[in-house]
């Protein structure tokens, strides 16, 4: 696989999700972080969004639900080179009806190489690294290389 780099711009595109036991924890992340937090964009899964606009001050643009696709939707943003950071607060005491979402969308975080957040510490790292408030060169893979060598390999 070829890389490249796009750059993340200086406001993130940044989505929040919590599993239902971890909701009340990425809540209070964000009102402590709520400053560092309000000149980036905000994304969330259903259920997280309606909690964090409700209770934050803080537009967030919410999602379908996770289980209902709220997940697969942050995925495809990932993919597309619209989402910058995932901060996920994910549940590992509870099974999930919508594990094998989960594991995709963590996933496609590893292929595009954003900055992910499994839990309040690594969040708390993310977001007061000299990295975050400053536009970032990330390596991506080079799909339209792959393209390009998927056709060649085809006519031969
Ligand atoms: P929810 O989804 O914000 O709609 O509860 C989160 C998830 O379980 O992925």
């Amino acid at each position: 696989m070829r890389y490249k780099t796009v750059t993340m711009p200086e406001n993130r595109h940044i989505a929040l999700v919590a599993h239902d036991n971890k909701k009340a924890d990425l809540l209070a992340w964000s009102q402590r972080h709520k400053p560092q937090l309000a000149s980036h964009h905000l994304y969330a899964t259903g259920t997280t969004g309606e909690i964090l606009n409700q209770q934050l001050g803080l537009a967030v643009h919410p999602l379908m639900s996770g289980p209902l696709g709220g997940d697969q939707q942050i995925g495809a943003m990932i993919a597309e080179s619209r989402l910058d950071t995932l901060i996920f607060f994910w549940d590992p005491l509870s099974s999930q009806p919508h594990d094998p979402d989960v594991k995709a969308l963590l996933r496609l975080a590893a292929v595009w190489n954003i900055p992910v957040a499994c839990n309040a510490s690594s969040a708390d790292f993310i977001i007061s690294s000299p990295l975050f408030n400053q536009p970032f060169e990330r390596l991506v893979p080079d799909y339209e290389a792959y393209q390009r060598e998927r056709a060649l390999s085809a006519d031969t």
